[in-house]
């Protein structure tokens, strides 16, 4: 018995900037392949881990073509979608039993809008009919063409995602049971004309709380795998939104399922629309809150238009600047992507004090904005490698690379400098550059949700602050073209 394990992640932004090269893929350099994929990913957190343990389990035969999971950012190109694609159709054309895909579920490339849809459709052409499962972000676009040439799709139920490797479960186990002579599940899916707003998708919110345990209670009734996606809505695609997909044997059975779960999205829509506050408001209540919450920790900015998870630039520096401006000491930053900077103050050195123009590097054309930098002029606190482990209920056990990585003092600001964009989720990444949250008053993240999954817990209050981004929270300033209308709440329904 031989089964091809592959990963294949992009979540794009198709209004971000943020090139999206072959390197983006393995985190800086070329993504692994072959045993480099099994050693970097057996033991983790991850759905490919899952794969991993239940093939070997069942004493199959594993090949393992490439794992390729880039940061959100621009769709890719036609070479890299093409080379990546290509590992993994070569591995299957050689001949396996079944096909086991960890993938995203929201890549766009250069040619493609259903990024997934055209993998899957490549494989069909080599394996006709060989059994395919594939685990999903919550974040997947789902398409007919995804559902039609699958046999399994099993989405997370959790976000922030911290139930990635039981994903891979749910979507290995009924293709590991056909193996055995099980007969292969019936897949019912489903969309609704929704845009759920990603600052309202959290899994501990309303209505999304209900929605997940939904599905948890269809599974503990018998269902194979029920999935809610919640979408990606940073992309102008005609595929874009929610959707719920059901695994079942009873292909009535799963309809049904599947389609009371998308009935009580559509009736709970108005919950997934997110209401905007004025920074300075924000900022206002930050200052009232330090005041008036009791307790240890520190009041939590989020600067949510601009998370790199979600495609931001993460060099945005409206929230930065505000708070340096407003005067709030006391505070910390995680972070600013500019790895100019970081040189800058590689060559200066621990100690010097330093004047740059901090981020703003990169363009936002789908705005209509240029990056604006901030120019600072601070002491050089910290140099690390900024390479650390997470060690927190998400992607648990991965190693996570910000590479060079200082840490300037601005007033009484300590403003994280980063070269590779990663999302703060987990408290490595500020324990890498000797930042302690529980000493801090403020601490400014770019992040929307998934800092709740390792970082919440330090958290006095939490004010969410609207900055300046590709991630942006106000849909009015986005322009759909593709994108299928009516929608909601972008048309009035
Ligand atoms: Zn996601």
């Amino acid at each position: 018995m031989k089964i091809v394990i592959a990963q294949f992640k992009h979540e794009t932004n198709t209004f971000s900037p943020v090139p999206t090269p072959l390197e983006r893929f393995g985190g800086g350099s070329a993504p692994p392949e072959g045993e480099a994929v099994i050693k970097a990913y057996r033991g983790t957190g991850s759905a490919i881990a899952a794969f991993i343990d239940l093939c070997e389990a069942a004493g199959a035969t594993i090949e393992t073509p490439i794992a390729a999971s880039a940061a959100p950012s621009a769709p890719c190109s036609d070479a890299v979608f093409d080379y990546i694609a290509g590992r993994i159709c070569d591995a299957v054309a050689r001949g396996c039993d079944a096909v086991l895909l960890d993938l995203h579920g929201a890549m766009v490339s250069a040619s493609h809008d259903d990024g997934e849809g055209e993998l899957l459709r490549r494989i069909r052409l080599v394996a006709p009919h060989v059994p395919i499962g594939v685990a999903l972000d919550m974040h997947t676009n789902l398409s007919a063409g995804m559902a039609r040439d699958a046999n399994v799709l099993a989405g997370y139920q959790t976000y922030p995602h911290i139930d990635i490797y039981e994903t891979g479960v749910r979507a290995a186990k009924p293709i590991l049971a056909s193996m055995h002579g099980c007969p292969l599940p019936s897949i019912a899916w489903g969309q609704r004309p929704m845009l759920p707003h990603v600052m309202r998708q959290g899994s501990d919110d309303e209505p999304n709380r209900t929605l997940q345990t939904r599905c948890r209670e269809l599974e503990a009734e018998g269902m194979l795998s029920a999935s809610v996606f919640v979408g990606f809505p940073h992309a102008d695609i005609a595929i874009a939104g929610l959707s719920a997909v059901v695994i079942d044997h009873d292909v009535e059975r799963a309809r049904q399922a599947c389609e009371e779960l998308l009935d009580i999205a559509w009736r709970r829509r108005e919950e997934f629309v997110y209401r905007l506050e004025d920074l300075d408001e924000s900022l206002r209540r930050a200052g009232e809150l330090d005041r008036t919450t009791p307790g240890n920790g520190p009041i939590v900015l989020l600067d949510h238009y601009d998370n790199c998870a979600s495609g931001g630039t993460m060099d945005t520096t409206t929230v930065l600047g505000r708070i340096l401006a407003s005067g709030l000491t006391d505070v910390a930053a995680f972070a600013l992507y500019d790895p100019e900077a970081v040189q800058q103050m590689i060559r200066a050195g621990v100690g010097a004090e330093v004047t740059l123009a901090l981020g703003g590097h990169l363009p936002m054309p789908s705005l209509a904005l240029a990056g604006e930098p901030l120019t600072v002029t601070g002491r050089v606190l910290r140099l690390v490698d900024g390479t650390f482990r997470n060690h927190g209920p998400m992607a648990t056990g991965q190693i996570v690379h910000m590479g060079p990585t200082a840490v300037l003092a601005v007033g009484g600001v300590e403003i994280v400098v980063i070269s590779q964009h990663v999302e703060p989720h987990d408290i490595g990444c500020l324990e890498a550059v000797g930042i302690d949250p529980m000493s801090k008053r403020f601490l400014m993240l770019k992040s929307r949700v998934h800092w709740r999954a390792g970082l919440r817990k330090y958290a006095r209050a939490v004010v969410e602050c609207a900055g300046t981004g590709v991630c942006t929270s106000d849909f009015s300033t986005l322009h759909f073209h593709k994108l299928r209308r009516p929608m909601y709440p972008l048309d009035p329904m």
